[in-house]
């Protein structure tokens, strides 16, 4: 028998009982008549002693013990004298009457606690050592009771989990599909689901009004940092549903969550339309636990002489609370910190308002006090504020200015631990403009429905259109998103061809759906969480990683097993992916 308990379970009211224990020796320490061992597992961790004289021989192998040996110990419970009320099992340990290696470790390339000394790529590569350090423990438990409660809560509403195939075709999300030949079909290849969008449409077709998945989906897109190849979706549809209904369901589903595992009552979700995300947070993701809102004072700044503000399509501010003291060599590295290419804005513009009639700014030059309190008025300023403009076209300034305002955040520490505040963001445009391609593209993807009283805008103003869509948005990280679909074969077919598919294209590529839109297709609509950032905004962390057991690096590679890799000739001959020796050679006729 390896064990009779595991090694977080043993107390007071268990002394003087015979014990098994099986586990990793965390660290021995030798204290000449006495050596402690520190036995861990997942449970916890339970002292070990071994007494030079009653038991010398013992006592010597335990203190050659190294870290991480996989140990079984057999004892007795007995009371601590020097008790360590820091843990559950603090108030015990066991005298040993027996140890037995079960097989001893290498030195681990990093310490194996809580707070390591090991670089990310180093615990990536020995992803299992890192995996018995209790942040990734407690991250991992996090997940398994966040997919096991978002089960029960859907079960309870009569939801069910069906699975989806991997093997597909195409399902556009806005990313490139990562795709997978095979030895039956030379020439041919499968994509990996992006989403099961249209499978789970399909399901509705099938009559499963209500279907969900915890499931893998796969992007081949550029990786941007905390992005995944590969991640894991709450993947949610209903039918005979209006927006209402699904915000419902779902709101409910994320206050239990947050509920159930982390004790948290999150108040109902406030909805926002896009615009006002975009007006007032530069973001439609927009982190709300902080006001610091970002104010258009055009009327007040433009027009009064000064070139850099004249020229442009908007003047915008926010006033940050209480940092009017800001010395030059802050503001200087807040301008470059715009400056830099992945903010990208020509310059910044403060005002330091310190009192009535008290004000400096960068641009004394041009504004007189009057008119720089005008601003001040306008953002709602105070005195002790300090202002920060921004100028340039709408679209990038209402970016840069939303990083602008989430950098103060992290620098004056807005970003409260603890503190959850979500809400749904609606009224999305349906279609975005694409520069490059000269045509619009899907803002959410193809299948999304307009707005019913936006549909008659789809020939003459596509632009203005709003979706039927919805994302949820917790404290600036986009948690799920959703729509009401389209079910009628016509309008499918008019957003296709919107989006620049020929009728052939659609056909070929999305035939199935259009197909069965013609045999009683139900209203229906969802959602879709990111299992992986959703933990990890309850857990209180900015990386996705953490909560996955075995991630890729930010290059999207597996350090660990050290994929992707290339194939060998005959596995790629095998898959028609190389030309085999028997293959003719191309003449390079014709
Ligand atoms: N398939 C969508 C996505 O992956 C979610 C949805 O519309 O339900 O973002």
């Amino acid at each position: 028998m390896y064990r009779t308990h595991h090694c977080g379970e043993l107390r007071l009211t268990d002394t003087g009982k015979s014990v098994v224990l099986s586990g990793w020796v965390r660290r021995s320490r030798d204290l000449g008549g006495l050596t402690f061992i520190d036995l861990r597992d997942r449970y916890g961790i339970t002292q070990i002693v071994f007494d030079m004289d009653v038991q010398p021989e013992l006592c010597e192998k335990a203190r050659d013990i190294g870290r991480e040996t996989v140990v079984k110990i057999s004892g007795v419970v007995r009371e601590r004298s020097n008790k360590n009320h820091g843990i559950p099992t603090g108030e015990i340990e066991i005298e040993a009457t027996d140890l037995e290696v079960l097989n001893p470790s290498k030195t681990p390339p990093f310490t194996i606690e809580d707070a390591t000394d090991g670089g990310d790529e180093l615990r990536m590569r020995y992803r299992y050592l890192d995996l018995r350090r209790g942040p990734l423990l407690r991250n991992l438990t996090l997940r398994h009771k966040t997919a096991w409660h978002a089960r029960k809560f859907l079960d309870g509403l009569n939801f069910l989990e069906i699975e989806t195939p991997y093997l597909i075709k195409s399902t556009p999300e806005g990313a490139r599909d990562f795709v997978v030949p095979g030895s039956m079909h030379p020439g041919e290849f499968y994509a990996l689901p992006q989403s099961p969008q249209t499978l789970k449409q399909l399901l509705m077709v099938g009559g499963y009004d209500r279907y969900f998945q915890i499931v893998k989906c796969f992007r081949d897109e550029d990786l941007r940092a905390d992005r995944q190849p590969e991640f894991t979706q709450i993947d949610c549809e209903m039918a005979f549903v209006e927006k209402d209904d699904v915000l419902e369901v779902f709101e409910g589903m994320i206050k239990y969550i947050f509920r159930e595992l982390i004790q948290v009552e999150l108040p109902d979700f406030p909805r926002m339309g896009y615009e006002t995300a975009m007006a007032k947070y530069g973001s439609d993701k927009p982190d709300t636990r902080f006001a610091m809102e970002i104010h258009d004072i055009g009327e007040h700044a433009k027009g009064k002489g000064f070139q850099v503000f004249d020229g442009c399509e908007c003047v915008l501010a926010i006033a940050v609370k209480g940092a009017a003291d800001y010395s030059r060599k802050q503001l200087d590295g807040l301008t470059d910190w715009v400056k830099r290419p992945q903010i990208g804005a020509k310059g910044l513009v403060y005002v330091k308002y310190n009192g009535k009639g008290d004000l400096k700014s960068s641009v004394d030059k041009f504004f007189s006090p009057e008119q720089l309190e005008e601003w001040c008025g306008a953002c709602g300023a105070e005195p002790g504020d300090l202002l920060l403009v921004l100028s340039g076209d709408l679209t990038s300034t209402r970016k840069q200015i939303g990083e602008l305002r989430l950098h103060m955040a992290d620098l004056l520490g807005l970003k409260t631990p603890g503190a959850f505040s979500p809400l749904w963001v609606v009224d999305f445009p349906m279609f975005e403009w694409d520069e490059e391609l000269k045509r619009h593209q899907a803002m959410h993807h193809p299948f999304t429905s307009p707005v019913a009283e936006d549909e008659e805008l789809l020939d003459s103003d596509p632009g203005s259109v709003r979706a039927n869509a919805y994302d949820l948005v917790i404290n600036g990280s986009e948690i799920g998103g959703g729509s009401i679909r389209i079910h009628r074969r016509e309008l499918q077919n008019r957003v296709f061809s919107l989006l620049g598919f020929t009728a052939e294209e659609a056909h070929d590529q999305f035939g199935f759906l259009l197909d069965a839109f013609e045999y009683g297709a139900p209203p229906h609509g969802g959602i879709a969480f990111g299992l992986d950032r959703l933990c990890a905004v309850m857990g209180g962390s900015d990386s996705i990683r953490d909560f996955i057991a075995f991630p890729k690096n930010n290059a999207g590679r597996d350090v660990m097993l050290d994929a992707p890799a290339p194939l060998s000739t005959e596995q790629m001959q095998e898959l028609g992916l190389a030309l085999r020796e028997s293959d003719e050679e191309p003449s390079g006729e014709g």
